[in-house]
């Protein structure tokens, strides 16, 4: 038996008995959108997150759509956004109308370079969305500290970072605007699609709850250009049984990738993640980098070791933006040639992360590499 990158079904396993008697519950009632698991689940992640509100959506890519919209920008507006995440994060933009401007990451923390933040700022600036990328917060401090400066606005996108912490607190917590996705991979994952926004703004909240119900908040009484996008009750109630287990969880995370770093460190050629100063890494994924990732990865397949890459094709050389965004983005471009994801998780076994660890060091040992720097 190989290692599998993720295995959807171990997490279900350990929790059976808690989501079959929660799905049960609403399949019984009768009630199964915007009732009131999503009410106490909204309730339940606030809290979580240290903030006054969550309004559940239907994705994390609507999530970041909405907030936008809400905030009104628009044709004619720039959003800063890494060059380096998935591309939900442009398209948030882009279905607004407005412009993605790329800013390029830090190599080490593979998070947006604060320091490029300002020469990409423009009088049509309106926002910045950092995003924690493989569930390591964003320099925070400093995203603030430029956006304070011009007066933009910050969505945060925490797709990957639910139960991340900065400067003490969940990201989500003290003011600020974050968009969660709950797809299933995710850290905390739906069995579906869903997502949410975390905000401590009362009427970006009241806002958004229009806007996922068709503009309507009493039925038939359309005030604005909503849409329809919601947290169905099934999800919502899975979710309140899986955030009961996320610190759990992402405590096991770390486990895998402190495991990782004491086997792994030193290889000559390979680059480990790091957790920053001041912060809790979620550990969505242990993303590596090596010169030569293609030869280490299909290598690792060999060994019955599933990797995979995050991302191989960065959005701007993406079709969708071939005409609007020509780049180059060098460093962008290095990480999408030179990362890959090893397999973590909560339900990874440690005879599982031990082979994984074996097959890395006895291939990189054969690897050929321009030392990366
Ligand atoms: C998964 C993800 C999204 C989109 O979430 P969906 O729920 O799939 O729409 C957005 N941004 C990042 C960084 C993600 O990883």
């Amino acid at each position: 038996m190989g290692v599998p990158f993720l295995d959807l079904r171990a997490p279900y396993a350990e929790l059976r008995a808690e989501i079959d008697a929660a799905t049960a519950r609403v399949l019984a009632s009768g009630w199964y959108l915007l009732g009131p698991e999503t009410e106490a689940f909204e309730a339940e992640f606030a809290d979580y997150c240290g903030a006054e509100h969550c309004v559940s959506v239907a994705s994390g890519g609507d999530a970041l759509e909405l907030v936008l919209r809400a905030w009104g920008i628009g044709p004619g507006d720039e959003v800063l956004v890494p060059g380096n995440t998935f591309i939900a994060t442009w398209l948030a933009v882009t279905a607004v109308g407005a412009r993605p401007v790329p800013v390029e990451p830090d190599l080490i923390t593979h998070t947006v370079d604060t320091a490029r933040l300002e020469a990409a700022i423009t009088p049509r600036t309106r926002a910045v969305i950092p995003v924690h990328l493989y569930g390591q917060p964003a320099d925070l401090a400093a995203v603030r500290a430029v956006a304070e400066r011009h007066g933009l606005a910050v969505l945060e996108d925490a797709a990957q970072a639910p139960g991340a912490t900065w400067a003490g607190g969940r990201i989500g917590a003290r003011g600020s605007t974050v968009a969660f996705s709950f797809y299933p991979g995710k850290n905390l994952g739906s069995l579906g699609d869903s997502g949410a926004v975390v905000t401590s703004d009362p009427e970006l909240a009241a806002k958004l709850r229009l806007l996922r119900n068709y503009g309507s908040q009493v039925k038939y009484h359309h005030e604005v250009a909503g849409k329809n996008s919601r947290t169905d009750e099934l999800q919502a109630a899975v979710l309140r049984v899986k955030l009961a287990h996320l610190d759990a969880w992402n405590d096991r995370r770390g486990a895998v990738a402190d495991y990782y770093r004491s086997e792994l460190s030193g290889i000559p050629g390979l680059v480990l993640p790091e957790q920053t100063e001041g912060t809790t890494h979620a550990w969505h994924l242990y993303v590596v980098r090596h010169a030569d990732r293609d030869g280490l990865r299909a290598a690792l397949e060999r060994a019955g070791v599933a990797t995979l890459v995050h991302y191989p094709i960065p959005p701007h050389r993406c079709g969708v933006y071939a005409d609007s965004h020509p780049g180059p983005l060098p460093l962008t471009e290095r990480l999408a040639r030179e990362v890959l994801s090893l397999p973590i998780g909560p339900h990874l076994s440690a005879a599982q992360a031990a082979r994984v660890a074996t097959a890395v060091k006895h291939i990189c040992a054969n690897l050929a590499f321009p030392l990366a720097s």
